[in-house]
This record gives C-alpha cells, structure tokens and sequence, in this order.
C-alpha cells in the first residue's frame, strides 16, 4: 500500500537547514519528534536514508537513541519494509545508536530480527561486518577479536555474568546462524531456553546436540528436563532410561526417573526408584517430601506420614509436609481409627482389634424357615468338619466359600453365626464397608491379619459381610486401596482352598451383581445361596421364634392371622413388632402393677405402627430375577421367589 502522508522534502536538506537555527530544549525536543514522524511516514528506501541521518546527530539523549532504536524495530525491520537490499545501512545506524552499553543488548535484538528479514545468501554479505563490530563493543576498547565463534562465546560470557538471559538467546541464535555445529553456542541456547521456559525450543536444541555427539549422555538428561516442562513423560521417561542404563546409580536421574514415573501413575515403579534414592541420599528431605506424595497417592497413609515426618525432622516447618502429615492425621481420625486400636493393630494384636475368639451361642433352630439354606449349609461346612472320615472316603470337603444374598434383615448373618454354632467353630465377622473405612490405607494388611487369626482360631468361619461394598464389580469404580483389599482377599480365599480346610468362608450381599467377578470365581466364593424375604409360613414361624422366647404369651395367638398381616416383613421387622407389642403391657404392668400376658391386641396395634420392610426390596425383585438367570446355572440353591405375590 501507498504510504499517504509521505513527507514532501528530502530529510537530509530538512534537518540541515532545521540545525542552522539556534536550539532551545522544546524547540529540539518537538524537532525530534518530528523526525521521528517523518521516519514513520517516509517510505522504505527514505527511511533508511532518515535513520542514517538521525543516527548521526551528535547531540542525542540515550533516551532518544534508544526511541530510534525502537522506531528501527517497529518500522523499518518489519517484514514488509522490504528494506533487505540496503539493511547493512541500516545496521550501520543501529551500531552507532548503540555505542552506549544500555543499548547493546536491544540492538543484538534487531540484529536477531535482521537475520529473519534477510533472505540466508544475503546474511553474511550484509551481517557478518557490522555484528562484528557490534559484538566488539562488549570487549575492551583494544581488542582485536575476530568474527568467530570464540567471540560469540567471550561475548555470551560476559551476557551471562550480566544475566542478560534474553540477550544471551539472541546473541547465541545470531552465533549458530553463523556456526551451526558449535557445541557450546547451542548448549548455551538450549539450557537458557530451558530456564525462560521455552522448553520446545530447548529440546529441539538437545536433539541436535545429541545427533551431533550421541556420546554426550548428559544431553539426554537435559532433554529429558525439556520434555519433563513439556509435560511429554513418556519422552522424558525413554530418555533418562537410556541414561540410566549408561549410569544406573546417577541420583539425578533416579530423581527424574522417579517423577516420570509418577506423573504416568505408575505410583508403585515411582516408589521402588525412590526408595533406592533414599538409601542413597538418606538425609535429603526432598526426596521424603516426594516419597511421602507417591505414598499418599498409593493410600498408604501410614508410611506417607512417616516420611512427612522425616521432611519436618531434617527440615523443621517445610510447609508441604507439615500440610500432608495434618490431612493424612485428619483422615485417618475421620475414619475412626483411635490411637490405641490403630496401634494394636500395628503390633499385630488381634485380639485388641478383632475381640476375643469366641464360639457363637446361636443355632440353626433359631431360625425361622431357610429349610434348604441350612441344609445346604450342613453339607458343606457341618458335616464335612463333623464327620471327616466319612466324609472323606466319599471325597466331600469343607470350604468353598458359600455367598448369601437376599434382602436385608432376613438372615444371611445369623446363618453364618448359627452355622459356626451349629459346628462349635469360631466366628468372626468382617464387615468388609468398614474394614475399608477403618483400616484406610491399610485394608490390605487388615484383611490378612483377619485371615491370620482365622488360621489360629481354626477351625473357623469367617464371615465377610457386604461384599458389594467393595467397588462392585465396575473395576473403574474401585479407588486405589479397594483394589488393595480386593487382591489381598482373593490372594486368602485361594490360600484356604490350598493348604487349609478347617477355615471357611462366608459372605453376604444385598446386591450380588455389585459383587466382584473375581471373588465369585469357584473356590471362592463361587456358590451362591438366595435367602428369600420370608413367606407366610416362615413369618408365623419367625413371630413363634421370637415369642417364645417371651414367658408371658397369651394362649390364643392367631398366627395364621399374623402370618396374613406381616407381608413384606423382614425377619427383623418381625422381631421387632415382637418386641414393640411386648412393651405395651410391660409398661402397664410397671406403672398399674397389674401383669397381664401379650395378646393378639398388642401384637395388631404393634403391627399397625410399623410399616413392612421390604416394599423397596420387593422393586429390586426383578433385577434379582435377571441376575438369577445367570446365576441359576451356577452351583448352589439359587433364586427362589417369595412365596406369595409381592406387593408392589
Ligand atoms: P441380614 O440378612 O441382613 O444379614 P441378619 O441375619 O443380620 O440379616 O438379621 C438381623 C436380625 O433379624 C437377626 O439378628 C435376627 O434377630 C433376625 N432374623 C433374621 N432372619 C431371621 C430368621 N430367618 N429367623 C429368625 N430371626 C431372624
């Protein structure tokens, strides 16, 4: 485009006849500015001729060599100025603009930009003299340095101790245009660039200098830095390998290594590198710090504390560890693990933390209905520990862990304690939801302190109670330490099928299609049993249970009439309606002193209180019924509906 306001007089004959005239301040000060203007406005070729000019005034201000300076880099180096052909005129202006210090460093930045408008043949021809003189401007006043990559280098040393960072990567890009395979120029790029965080750059520089000296290994470790900023791990993780095989206890690249490793989520890796630098290194707190994280990120709490706490000892007050070591005390209280029973169970105490081994006082009989669970329950744990000879010759053995599932309330836990009664074994209950809460972090070696006492008390039972609240069989659902518990458990289960038959084991869930596949393999808890909500014959059969254990019953209980009404109860309901019609005339009889037996009056009002149970169950029903359809193939009693329609 046609530059509009070009100024109409030639600036040489202007400015000579402007400095005729006597100068005051203001009146130099507003000529300036109109040079300048003009330098603006003036096309190309003019405005070389203008700077020329301007350059030479022996009266300038540094902060008006340093404006020229600029108006340089705003108008006439920008690529459409098209002044390449006559840009050695140009650069002879800059170096007389920037004999003052202040100014080199900005015009080895136009020179930087020189070298991007010129077409390459033209560089040296235009360039190389004037950045020659340029450069020389940096070294006492007698020296006789030539255009050479040692002057780059003596040059870029001075920048250096000046922590001219910026200048240093113009200086060294001018210097490698000129001497491309010059090791320390382009080293000295790289690793500036590295700092100012133009790692790309840096990376693209390493990878030359490795080309060029593949035996440099250093240059790996450097790149690998680079693709560390770049957040390209892999990268950075191939290259401080190929390191480490030439160097394998290098403690720097052991550090990366490990880092790497980490950011990739290769939490386990990340803390075996880590734990051989601490060997190496044991009273460097960084690497407690970074160990303390990795250990954190892995749930085991209990050793990220210890290392937190070994930051703070080699330096008190370090803030990241005194943050990790608060939040990981805090979730370790808010997940219920007082002091002493934590530290009981650091001593391996199981007794503090399992109570004593005790054998359960409940039996089979104090269980209404559940005819074909108990049976099943005879065959394969009771008899077989019962009668181990006979048993033997016909090749049945105890174990094989036996899953329950079925709603809530309905007996899944009293068939385990009444089935260690049943068979004088000890029994003891897990409830998997809170060794995960309770022992977080830890869950694993919880579970095998659990199967280790089992192994002690045996024989056993062993009761896992909700499964499903393990992660469930979504593997992607499952966090970290579930994942722990999951593989310790299932590492137990196929230890018991092994070597031992007097452990056995049972579990129960509401929700079987939640429970994970693998624990459900055979052999662990491979048979699943349906504990059905009870039917009206269990319920009257339950409301006997629990009333009879009640000496004051009048006579003419109408069970079929209870057994009617308490659709939809769960046994526990049910012992709980028992229970409630008991302290209608438990309470008369405290307060009128008048005794008198409970009667149908007080189990009805009892029963109308309350509400069944298991209507929401009954909406899972038919998810039961799918799941049973895969299920049913399996070994064991399997889905066996309600005995009368539900009430939905
Ligand atoms: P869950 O199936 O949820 O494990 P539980 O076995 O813990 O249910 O039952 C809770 C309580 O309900 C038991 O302690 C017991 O008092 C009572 N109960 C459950 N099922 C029966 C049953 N079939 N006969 C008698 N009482 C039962």
């Amino acid at each position: 485009m046609q530059d509009q306001h070009q100024s109409p007089e030639p600036p040489r004959e202007a400015r000579s006849l402007d400095s005729q005239l006597p100068q005051t301040p203001l009146r130099r000060r507003r000529e300036f500015e109109q040079d300048l203007l003009r330098l603006k406005l003036s096309p190309a070729d003019t405005k070389v001729d203008i700077l020329g000019v301007l350059s030479e005034l022996p009266d300038l201000s540094l902060a008006e060599k340093r404006q020229l300076l600029l108006s340089v880099e705003r108008y006439v180096l920008n690529p459409r100025s098209e002044v390449p052909a006559r840009i050695g005129a140009v650069l002879e202006s800059v170096l007389r603009l920037s004999r003052a210090e202040q100014n080199r460093d900005y015009a080895l930045k136009l020179f930087r930009m020189a070298l991007e408008t010129l077409r390459k043949e033209d560089v040296v021809r235009q360039l190389q003299e004037p950045l020659e003189k340029l450069l020389r401007l940096y070294l006492p006043p007698n020296s006789q340095a030539l255009f050479s990559a040692e002057l780059f280098m003596r040059v870029s040393r001075r920048l250096e101790h000046n922590h001219e960072d910026e200048s240093l990567i113009e200086l060294a890009t001018l210097g490698l245009f000129f001497f491309p395979f010059h090791g320390p120029l382009r080293e000295l790029r790289a690793d500036y660039n590295l700092d100012k965080g133009d790692a790309a750059r840096a990376r693209g520089d390493y990878e030359r200098l490795l080309e060029q000296y593949p035996d440099q290994h250093g240059y790996l470790l450097d790149r690998a830095e680079a693709c560390l900023k770049m957040e390209d791990y892999e990268a950075a993780l191939d290259d401080v390998e190929a390191f480490l095989d030439e160097y394998p206890d290098d403690p720097l690249a052991l550090k990366k290594q490990s880092e790497c490793l980490f950011q990739l989520n290769r939490n386990i890796d990340s803390l075996k590198v880590l734990d051989r630098l601490v060997q190496l290194e044991p009273a460097n707190p960084e690497l407690f710090l970074q160990r303390a994280k990795v250990n954190e990120s892995l749930d085991y709490f209990d050793e990220a504390i210890k290392d937190a706490e070994r930051v703070l000892e080699l330096q008190p007050g370090n803030p990241e560890a005194k943050q990790i070591r608060h939040s990981l005390m805090l979730h370790r209280q808010s997940y219920g693990m007082e002091d002493d029973i934590y530290t009981a169970f650091g001593r391996g105490d199981e007794e503090a933390v399992l109570g004593e081994a005790k054998i359960p006082e409940a039996r089979f009989s104090d269980i209404g209905g559940l005819d074909k669970v108990k049976q099943a329950i005879r065959e394969t744990i009771e008899y077989p520990l019962k009668y181990p000879e006979i048993s033997s010759r016909y090749g049945k053995r105890a174990g094989g862990g036996i899953l329950f599932f079925g709603p809530p309330g309905c007996g899944k836990t009293l068939l385990a304690r009444a089935a260690a009664g049943e068979c004088q074994v000890s029994f003891i209950n897990v409830n998997l939801a809170s060794v995960l809460d309770k022992w977080v972090g830890n869950s694993e070696k919880a579970v095998s302190m659990i199967f280790a006492t089992a192994r002690k008390r045996a024989p056993s039972i062993v009761f896992l109670d909700e499964v499903d609240a393990i992660g469930g069989s979504r593997s992607s659902m499952q966090s970290g330490w579930e994942k722990k518990l999951i593989s310790q458990l299932l590492i137990e289960l196929d230890g018991l099928t092994s070597d031992n038959d007097k452990v056995m084991v049972l579990g129960a869930t509401n929700a079987p299609w939640e429970v994970d596949f693998a624990l459900r393999r055979p052999g662990r808890l491979g048979r699943l049993i349906f504990v059905p909500p009870p039917g009206p014959a269990e319920r009257a059969e339950i409301f006997k249970i629990y009333l009879n254990q009640r000496p004051l019953v009048s006579e003419d209980i109408d069970w079929s009439w209870l057994a009617q009404n308490s659709n939809n109860y769960s046994a526990d309901a049910i012992r709980q309606v028992v229970e409630n019609a008991a302290t209608i005339p438990w309470r008369s009889a405290i307060e009128t002193g008048e005794q008198r037996a409970i009667g149908m009056s007080d189990l009805k009002s009892a029963l109308e209180s309350t509400s069944p149970d298991l209507l929401e169950w009954e909406k899972l029903v038919r998810r039961y019924q799918e799941f049973d359809q895969q299920t049913l193939k399996r070994p064991g009693i399997g889905f066996r509906k309600s005995s009368e329609p539900s009430a939905t």
